[in-house]
């Protein structure tokens, strides 16, 4: 019979590909998310749950009832800027919740956990690609937040081994599900390649690259984008892993190089064969230079191997989930 797991935040982007994949793998699901990001219809497997990570009741009914082997953790906020303007926002969800639902999986006995983290722990890295035992160091709220998670979950694993967590460092994730069930659907969606496809499409004016003054070769930020679904696949390994009795343990994922925000313009130009007009515009706070994962671990301990490395491939899915989103009315979607 297939495992048993439970999904925080399932209905999100990055959270509905790896239901999908779980789904695909014969798992059975149960998705726990308030729908404030994400949406019904993005569920493809398995049952929704709408509740809030911070109503303990609910939560606690939904993780007593299903008793999961295992819990995967994405709700969260996940905005760099707004979590420099409101800090407490992400503090309080991403920290006091994911702390609230720790409590919650100790008092029912679940005791493995995927914890959805993130590259801006790592702040300006000194050395890039990155490794996971550089310094945590992050340089806006959102990175601290998931760095104190991360640190509460070490302190939780070192206790009675009761226990046992893979938090899976994101890079820049993007693209979309190939055949366009599903895909990134923020009602202001803030990253790069997501604003420059809307702006091809035509909701945006513009793009505006934000600094040109950085120490790179064009002077813009360097990212290393992954494609969504083997992010998806990265889970399922650290799921295999966790389930196997392997020990906790932190993985970057990534590609292992990056693209300038001015290559993500080309790609997304070529792609669309839309020449989108773009404005220079001052640095984003919060925003470091260069974030490239060294991804080595997660090849050498769980045996991950990418499937899209590809910046095209990873533009065209999500050009291709655009065009179906608008499409689509709102109340029709699949
Ligand atoms: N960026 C940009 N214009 C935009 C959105 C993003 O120039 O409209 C830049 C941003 O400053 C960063 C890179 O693109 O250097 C990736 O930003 P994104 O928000 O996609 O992801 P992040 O790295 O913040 O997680």
């Amino acid at each position: 019979k297939g495992k048993r797991i439970l999904v925080t935040g399932g209905a999100g982007y990055i959270g509905s590909h790896v239901v999908k994949a779980l789904g695909e793998a014969g798992c059975q699901i149960l998705v726990y998310d308030n729908l404030s990001t994400g949406n019904r219809w993005a569920v493809l497997h398995g049952e929704l749950v709408v509740g809030d990570l911070s109503d303990r009741t609910a939560l606690t009914r939904a993780v007593v009832g299903f008793a999961p082997e295992a819990v995967i953790h994405f709700a969260a906020h996940i905005e760099v800027g707004e979590s420099v303007r409101d800090p407490l926002k992400y503090y309080r969800n991403n920290t006091a919740n994911a702390l609230g639902l720790l409590e919650v999986l100790r008092g029912a006995g679940v005791g493995s956990l995927i914890f959805s983290s993130t590259a801006a722990v790592y702040g300006i890295p000194e050395s890039i690609p990155v490794k996971e035992d550089a310094p945590l160091s992050p340089i806006n709220p959102y990175g601290a937040s998931k760095a104190m998670t991360e640190r509460i979950l070490a302190d939780l694993a070192c206790g009675d081994g009761a226990f046992r967590y893979v938090a899976l460092r994101y890079f820049n994730v993007a693209g979309a599900d190939p055949s366009s069930r599903i895909g990134q659907d923020y009602k202001n969606p803030t990253h790069l390649i997501t604003r420059a496809l809307k702006t091809a499409a035509g909701v945006y004016p513009r793009l505006e690259v934000f600094g040109t003054d950085y120490p790179t070769p064009d002077g813009t930020c360097i990212r290393d984008y992954i494609h969504v679904d083997d992010l998806a696949s990265a889970h399922l390994a650290a799921l295999g892993h966790l389930l196997g009795g392997g020990d906790s343990s932190v993985f970057n994922c990534g590609y292992g190089h990056g693209s300038s925000v001015r290559e993500v313009i080309a790609v997304v130009r070529r792609v669309t064969g839309v020449d989108i007009p773009v404005v220079e515009g001052a640095r984003r706070e919060g925003d470091p230079p260069a974030l490239v994962a060294d991804s080595s671990r997660i090849s050498a301990a769980l045996g991950w191997t990418p499937r899209h490395d590809d910046l095209e491939y990873i533009v065209r899915t999500a050009w291709d989930w655009e065009r179906a989103l608008a499409s689509r009315a709102v109340d029709s979607r699949p």
